[in-house]
């Protein structure tokens, strides 16, 4: 069985971002993404930390405003307006998750499309299932990117995507129809996900549920993608039976070491193309 590591690629892409970066700041910009926190979370704020860390070694500024608990739509509104206005910030972003009375599916209207780095504003959303993205939710592309990194055929491959969120399943299963696979997207009301699993030559598990798909769930030689991260007792733990599944599978993604390693790199990515084409020279 192959491990499908992310590292190499996230080198590879930081390698040809460095480039890119550079070359902008040769031209006296320097890219800037703006992260509009509500509240304090810890996921949020392990997030940011990648961010703010994977950008410094780029040369890409990442700054965070900061929002109390309490604020109201208007004033997240305003702030995502705000950073969508400013000429000097490039890619903005709303960390999730939100306290429970904030709208992120209304609130993310409010960011320019232009900087939409996440890929959440519906005009990004729309151009991704049109077959022609422009900026993705980097988790799915980081799938998507996987698996072509390591040459899993994906035309005419019959591909299951379990799960169906806005960030990972439904872009991830958009991008992999884009690469011409056939592409089955289960979910909770899914009568009998491991029927579906079974006959997939990919499967892609986003469900948040550790130790979800199991051995006895996959064909042998299967591809499987990992994209859970699920606090355990034991750790990190992706939402695959490792040891299972891994007896069973062609080729599966580590958690830690996989997906993850990737989404950081792809994020940083699109704040240097929005950079690029904001600034434009003729
Ligand atoms: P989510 O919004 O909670 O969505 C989970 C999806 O899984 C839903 O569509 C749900 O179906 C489906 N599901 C849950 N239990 C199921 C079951 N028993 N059978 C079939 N489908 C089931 O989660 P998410 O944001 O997509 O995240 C999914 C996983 O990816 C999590 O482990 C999360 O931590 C991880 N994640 C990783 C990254 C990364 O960078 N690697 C980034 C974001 C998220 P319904 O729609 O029917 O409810």
């Amino acid at each position: 069985m192959r491990l499908l590591h992310g590292r190499p690629l996230a080198e590879r892409l930081n390698a040809r971002s460095q480039e890119r970066s550079d070359a902008l700041q040769g031209r006296g910009i320097h890219p800037t993404l703006a992260a509009i926190s509500v509240g304090v979370d810890p996921a949020a704020n392990t997030y940011l930390q990648r961010l703010a860390r994977g950008g410094k070694s780029l040369g890409i500024v990442v700054r965070e405003v900061s929002l109390t608990r309490d604020s109201t739509e208007a004033a997240v509104i305003a702030e995502l307006e705000r950073a969508s206005r400013d000429p000097a910030t490039h890619g903005v972003l709303l960390l999730t998750p939100l306290p429970g009375k904030l709208d992120e599916g209304y609130l993310v209207d409010h960011i320019a499309p232009s900087k939409d780095v996440e890929g959440v504003h519906p005009h990004n959303v729309g151009l991704l299932f049109d077959g022609r993205p422009r900026f993705i939710p980097s988790t799915a592309e980081a799938i998507v990117e996987l698996l072509k990194f390591h040459e899993i055929p994906l035309s005419g491959a019959d591909v299951v995507v379990v799960g169906r969120s806005t960030v990972v399943g439904r872009p991830a299963a958009a991008l992999l129809l884009n690469e011409d696979a056939t592409v089955t997207v289960a979910h909770k009301r899914t009568s009998d996900v491991a029927a579906l699993t079974r006959r997939a030559a990919v499967i892609v598990v986003a469900v948040g549920r550790a130790g979800f798909l199991t051995g006895d769930m996959i064909a042998p030689g299967a591809t499987v993608i990992d994209a859970g991260i699920n606090m355990t007792p034991g750790g990190l733990a992706g939402d695959v039976d490792a040891d299972s599944v891994g007896s069973v599978a062609g080729a599966l993604s580590p958690v830690p070491g996989g997906v993850g390693t990737v989404t950081t790199a792809l994020l940083l990515r699109n704040v240097l193309t929005a950079a690029e084409t904001q600034t434009a020279r003729g």
